[in-house]
């Protein structure tokens, strides 16, 4: 079949996988009107950091999917651990008292786990939801402590924590809120700690952020403190172009947020379990969350599973708020899903077993220097990350930080000349991220730069 209801012709596509997704799905982050040109690539398989398409190409997948399949793409161990489950028990619920094994188990090794005290994990399927569950625990914690007028939430231009409503308003990324009517009353953005980009040029790492906390002060007095509950930020920004925070900025913030009694969220969903080097980039970073949210690496992104940590000041107003209400008014039905809980309590065995954390401090300097080689090109703007998360910017001209117009077009238009050359990366405007998966050897490490090389090489002698 070649037209679809909307009577597009995707001749050119045949009667493929692609002209058949072209009529049917309706595809997350994509522009429509191109996608109905080009067709989807098809992946088929997938082999430790690799993955193959329908023509039998090979792919070194550097964003690890979508900044999440840590273990690769053929862990065995997560394959029998999902089997056994579902022979054993495929599904029950936690809702009025219910829980299963590897719920328990796994909530149990998550506390254990924490680096912060926590008291207890609440479990979904996404990061959204854990955002979303999160700012609904933020409001019931104050409605429950009797200061109901405590209930704006702030969070960082370029910020991502998902894409329900709530969420979504978090996010501080524009294609989140056009034309979807967001973001929702009583969320606020403070500025990007993006140094390179954002910091005047008299400006040290650490004056950038003094100031930075100084606006996210002033932000608060504008609004008034009594009105401002929460304070939520990836410890290092992901889709926002992977920022990594200059010097002193999350001690600096969260004297703020101390001085006005204001809950701190760390958003982990991309750093939690190894990314920065670290167990969790709270332990990186010297965080003190009130509540934690992950998800992705949780499970090695094998099945669809998220948690939120909340520590013992948030449970202890969440059971009052159910005494008064009779029961806590919110869950989904496949929270601590027994499935997914068994293959997240798997992968976390093999982190612990295979060592997952020293192996990315044993390779992460040797991916950084190799990012940091890209500078070497006239059109690389700034290379940043930690650990293994990394990006590249790409400018019209380098010493004056001058972006490409339109926006867009040149991380496009690399990253699809990495995919020619075999790599997978993603295009953020003009950024270029890395994030591939934990198992990364350093000869592959190798691979995958010699590849971006070509590319940017081919690129920059085309434009
Ligand atoms: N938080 C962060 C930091 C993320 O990177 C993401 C997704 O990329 C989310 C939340 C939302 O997660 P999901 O796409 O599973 O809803």
């Amino acid at each position: 079949m070649t037209t679809s209801d909307s009577g597009t012709l995707n001749a050119g596509l045949g009667n493929s996988a692609a002209s058949r997704d072209v009529a049917s799905v309706l595809h997350p982050y994509t522009n429509f009107t191109a996608h109905e040109k080009t067709g989807p690539l098809v992946i088929t398989k997938g082999n430790g950091i690799y993955v193959s398409d329908d023509n039998g190409n090979s792919y070194i997948e550097g964003m690890a999917g979508l900044w999440c399949a840590s273990l690769g793409f053929s862990e065995k161990r997560l394959v029998a651990a999902a089997t056994k489950q579902l022979e054993t028990l495929p599904f029950y619920h936690n809702f009025a008292s219910r829980s299963t094994d590897p719920t328990i188990d796994l909530a149990a090794k998550l506390l254990e786990m924490a680096p912060v005290p926590m008291s207890k994990i609440f479990f979904a399927n996404s990061g959204s939801e854990a955002t979303d569950s999160a700012i609904k625990m933020v409001w019931y914690y104050h409605n429950a402590i009797g200061r109901p007028e405590k209930k704006k939430i702030i969070s960082r231009k370029r910020g991502y924590h998902g894409v329900t409503v709530a969420s979504a308003s978090l996010t501080g990324l524009p294609g989140n809120h056009k034309l979807f009517d967001l973001p929702i009353d009583r969320i606020l953005h403070t500025e990007t700690p993006h140094f390179w980009r954002e910091a005047q040029p008299y400006e040290t790492e650490e004056d950038f952020a003094t100031r930075l906390a100084e606006s996210l002060e002033d932000l608060i007095q504008a609004e008034g403190p009594e009105t401002v509950a929460a304070f939520i930020a990836e410890p290092i920004m992901g889709a926002g172009g992977v920022v990594v925070p200059p010097r002193t900025y999350f001690e600096k913030i969260q004297e703020v947020l101390a001085r006005y009694d204001i809950l701190f969220i760390a958003d982990e969903v991309i750093c939690g379990f190894g990314r920065t080097g670290r167990l969790f980039a709270t332990e990186t970073y010297r965080l003190k969350p009130d509540m934690i949210t992950v998800a992705k690496q949780l499970s090695s992104a094998y099945q669809p599973i998220s948690a939120l940590f909340i520590n013992e000041k948030i449970y202890a107003a969440l059971k009052k708020g159910a005494d008064e209400v009779g029961v806590f008014g919110h869950g989904f039905t496949y929270s601590g899903h027994p499935v997914a809980a068994a293959v997240a309590l798997e992968t976390l065995k093999i982190y612990e077993e295979d060592g997952i954390v020293d192996h990315v401090r044993e390779v992460m300097g040797h991916f950084q220097k190799r990012l940091r080689d890209l500078n070497k090109f006239d059109n690389v703007g700034e290379t940043r990350g930690r650990g293994l998360i990394g990006a590249f910017e790409l400018v019209a001209d380098k010493c004056a930080k001058t972006p490409f117009t339109p926006t867009g077009w040149a991380g496009k238009a690399v990253a699809e000349l990495c995919l020619k050359e075999g790599v997978i990366l993603r295009a953020m405007g003009d950024s270029v991220a890395l994030c591939p998966p934990l198992i990364i050897t350093d000869e592959q490490i190798d691979d995958m730069f010699d590849k971006i090389e070509v590319a940017l090489g081919k690129w920059q002698q085309a434009i």
